[in-house]
């Protein structure tokens, strides 16, 4: 029976019934009042999941369409920027940031680690030149989640600098509060913490970010986010957007607010707790390092065997996606993503289908039951 895929990936995420339904509709005119007030109230949501007063646009592309426009919305050629780098996703960063002729300086850690953000402000204090920090809040290659609040603080204590930061597996996973710690732009994509299908992405601006997009001169047409703001004053989109994921979008945006933002980040933050948990209880070690866990996925290294034959055995036995590890990591990690539409019935679930695949593989180091035994524990406890 292959018809109950269970996705456990950092994206594309688990959809709600009540989001596919929203979706599964016929489109409407993008220029009739009715999809005005859509554009209207999910940008009044998104403003609340980002607890920022600042412009939230919306663009029909995955995250990185929002990462890059962030960047050639703000920034100049020949500017020198810091691009924090542990994982995939800090390189995509450093790529872009390439792409368009920026001079880049990169703070490195080792992947695993988080960012060091001393070294971020020993750069910013030594140099005024500086025009932007830009980083990945939760990397969701390795699972690390870097202190991005500390990192701004030294980002606001510049004249120059702008903090651009991707959160694409952070928001809507944990607390992201864009101005109270002073973040300038925030990127981020539907199929993560939004519980919706790829295809919409999301760009956060804040006032130091507008100013600094007067001085911008990069090249952009498409992703011109004057044209976004000019579109979303009179709540509509430049152009024609991906109607039907806005129904989605209202819908799970709808669900999130029902919920709460602090219970989601507890939600997200028990589940973590319970995959780390669990996991070591069954003689597993985290990739990420202690305290440093991602809150919405988990990256695991097995003992004695290829990480890509205990995924491929949860995937056929028991149709559980999980991710793989990437790059130099392949084979060596597997990741259990846990972000977005998530509730304890999966993380039981999942705990339960890797310690039985180990057991079948023979690589069990515990008894079947052990994981599921510390997991329940952290799932029952009154929170
Ligand atoms: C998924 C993801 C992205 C966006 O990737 P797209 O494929 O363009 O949607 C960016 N950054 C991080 C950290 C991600 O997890």
């Amino acid at each position: 029976m292959k018809e109950k895929l269970t996705l456990m990936i950092p994206g594309p995420t688990p959809v709600p019934e009540r989001v596919l339904h929203a979706i599964s509709k016929h489109p409407i005119g993008h220029r009739s009042p009715e999809f005005q007030e859509i554009v209207e109230k999910t940008t009044i949501l998104l403003k609340w999941l980002h607890q920022t007063t600042s412009d939230v646009l919306t663009i029909t592309g995955s995250g990185t369409a929002a990462m890059e426009a962030g960047i050639i919305n703000t920034l100049s050629k020949g500017d020198r920027v810091i691009c924090g780098e542990n994982g995939k996703f800090g390189q995509r960063w450093v790529k872009i940031a390439k792409t368009y002729g920026l001079d880049v300086i990169t703070v490195k850690a080792n992947w695993g680690e988080p960012l060091n953000p001393k070294k971020f402000q020993q750069i910013l204090k030594n140099d005024p030149t500086i025009r932007a920090v830009i980083i990945t809040h939760s990397e969701t290659s390795t699972g690390v989640i870097n202190n991005l609040e500390e990192i701004s603080t030294y980002v606001k204590a510049h004249n120059n600098a702008i903090m651009i930061a991707d959160c694409v597996t952070s928001i809507g996973a944990c607390n992201v509060p864009m101005d109270k710690w002073g973040i300038d732009v925030i990127a981020s994509g539907s199929q993560k913490g939004f519980m919706i299908p790829p295809g919409l992405s999301f760009v956060a601006m804040s006032e130091k970010a507008w100013e600094a997009n007067k001085r911008s001169d990069l090249p952009r047409f498409y992703l011109d986010l004057n044209a976004y703001k000019k579109a979303v004053d009179k709540h509509s989109n430049p152009f024609t957007p991906s109607i039907n994921l806005y129904f989605g979008l209202q819908e799970a945006m709808t669900m999130m607010k029902e919920e709460g933002l602090d219970s989601i980040f507890r939600r997200h933050e028990k589940h973590k707790n319970a995959i780390q948990t669990s996991m070591k209880s069954i003689g597993l070690d985290l990739f990420a390092q202690q305290g440093f866990g991602s809150p919405s996925i988990t990256s695991i290294i097995p003992k004695n065997i290829d990480a890509e034959e205990i995924r491929k055995s949860v995937k056929n036995d028991f149709d559980i996606l999980l991710a793989g590890g990437q790059d130099h990591l392949k084979g060596n990690i597997f990741r259990i993503g846990h972000l977005g539409f998530i509730n304890d019935r999966d993380i039981l679930t999942v705990i339960a289908a890797i310690e039985t695949t180990l057991d079948k593989l023979g690589v069990a180091s515990k008894p079947i039951g052990t994981g599921i035994e510390t997991a329940s524990k952290i799932l029952n406890a009154i929170n």
